[in-house]
């Protein structure tokens, strides 16, 4: 044995060297990874990452040099993933409640901490109850093939994420699926789903790609019409969107009408990790029962759940942080428009720079970035074809300084690659 662990580390195989598997299928499977990953990059499609040296944050270090970059591009949409009453919280959880529960949530894996948060959850949603899971992923996972059978219907918008749309895949009911926020085609899908015997009008609040809202109160109206349940997915407007950053069904003032609510804990609400489902108390006793993701998967760690609590704490204390986000999302829209560009979405901190060229989207970011700018260019097939975008994301704690300068940085690389004229 001891030989062998010579030999492998004359090779340079020491103890800790990875071990390629050997026999044909190892072989063959290595070949057509490698020419996936080469069709990928030949695609030109390769999502390569940045390595942050520094806290999540509005100014941030790159590894390897890159100091004082200003980020557009995390959903850090409060600035709390690095508030410092935030960061106490999370080590005051980790220091009484310890690292994690080496369980799930029914065998022995449940704090004090995780009911508090779950009621903390629904009191902010002003629902009945709250269920959480790992990731915002999990808890789209997990609802729709626990709540729907084959006798249900779920109607879903073509854009949803693709959370909803893996958990819809994993569901039995009838699946509909309507035209990105197109009422008149939801309608007619409504009408046709009248033989099921529940339907489900599934939809993000905000979606991801484009800044646009969806129209929840056309949704509920067509809900009520054609009796059917709406969830909707919260990810983007959580924390921020309404006037006390309830999120969209405050926003377009339907808080009564919108039956299910999923959401993330990893982007406004402090970013560290972790979603929900906070809804009717009988659905959420059913998915602790029933839901895949939440019985076969551990509990969230408790400084991460300490994280949660005390963004939610704050944001239930005072609307200021929502209230700030919505200026700075006014002060960057109105002057990137009055600098020539079109930005798509109307009032979100996701303002998608439109440039329709994917090669122009690309080098306009790299070039940002040697100006201190921190976005990232989104091309096909993350959107569709000639739709090519620079999404900018706007945080509370960016100061208007930084947006100027982002703007400034735009209206410089516009003009040099003919973005601008
Ligand atoms: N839903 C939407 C709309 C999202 O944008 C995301 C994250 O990107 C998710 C769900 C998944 O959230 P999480 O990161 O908590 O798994």
């Amino acid at each position: 044995m001891w030989r062998a662990a010579v030999v492998r580390a004359l090779r340079g195989g020491g103890a800790g060297a990875p071990r390629a598997a050997s026999g044909a299928a190892a072989a063959q499977l290595r070949r057509r990874l490698e020419s996936e990953l080469e069709e990928i990059r030949g695609a030109g499609t390769w999502k390569s990452e940045r390595v942050i040296a520094s806290r999540q944050g509005p100014h941030l270090r790159l590894a390897g040099g890159g100091a004082g970059i200003i980020n557009f591009c995390a959903n850090n949409y409060l600035g709390l993933s690095s508030h410092p009453e935030v960061i106490r919280a999370a080590v005051e959880a980790l220091e009484k409640f310890g690292a994690g529960l080496s369980s799930v949530r029914f065998i022995c894996g449940t704090q004090s901490i995780h009911k508090d948060l779950e009621e903390k959850i629904a009191r902010f949603h002003q629902r009945e109850d709250a269920i959480l899971y790992a990731s915002c992923f999990d808890a789209n996972a997990g609802i729709f093939e626990a709540l729907l059978t084959p006798e249900d219907a779920v109607l879903s918008d073509e854009l949803n994420h693709a959370s909803i749309i893996d958990g819809i895949r994993l569901c039995k009911a009838n699946k509909y699926r309507y035209k990105h926020m197109d009422m008149q085609d939801l309608e007619t899908k409504l009408k046709e789903a009248q033989k099921h015997r529940l339907r489900l009008v599934a939809t993000d609040g905000a979606f991801s790609m484009d800044g646009d809202i969806a129209p929840l109160r056309e949704i509920c109206q067509l809900a009520q019409k054609y009796d059917a349940l709406v969830f909707i997915d919260e990810c983007h407007a959580t924390g921020f969107l309404g006037p006390n950053g309830r999120g969209t069904d405050e926003l377009l003032g339907v808080m009564d009408k919108v039956t299910i609510i999923n959401s993330t804990l990893g982007k406004a609400l402090g970013g560290a990790a972790g979603g929900y489902t906070t809804g009717p108390k009988p659905l959420i006793d059913l998915l602790r029962q029933r839901s895949r993701p939440y019985l076969f998967s551990n509990s969230l760690p408790p400084a991460v759940v300490g994280c949660a609590s005390k963004a939610l704490d704050l944001l239930m204390e005072s609307n200021a942080i929502a209230q700030s986000m919505a200026a700075k999302t006014q002060r960057f829209r109105s002057k990137m428009t009055a600098a020539g560009f079109t930005i798509s979405g109307k009032d979100h901190p996701i303002c998608p720079v439109m440039l329709g060229d994917a090669r122009l989207a690309s080098v306009m970011a790299e070039d940002m970035l040697n100006r201190g700018i921190y976005v990232i260019g989104f091309s096909y097939p993350v959107v569709p074809k000639g739709k090519a975008r620079i999404r900018v994301q706007i945080s509370a704690v960016h100061s208007d300084e930084d947006i100027d300068r982002c703007v400034e940085a735009f209206t410089e690389v516009g003009r040099k690659h003919g973005a601008l004229p």
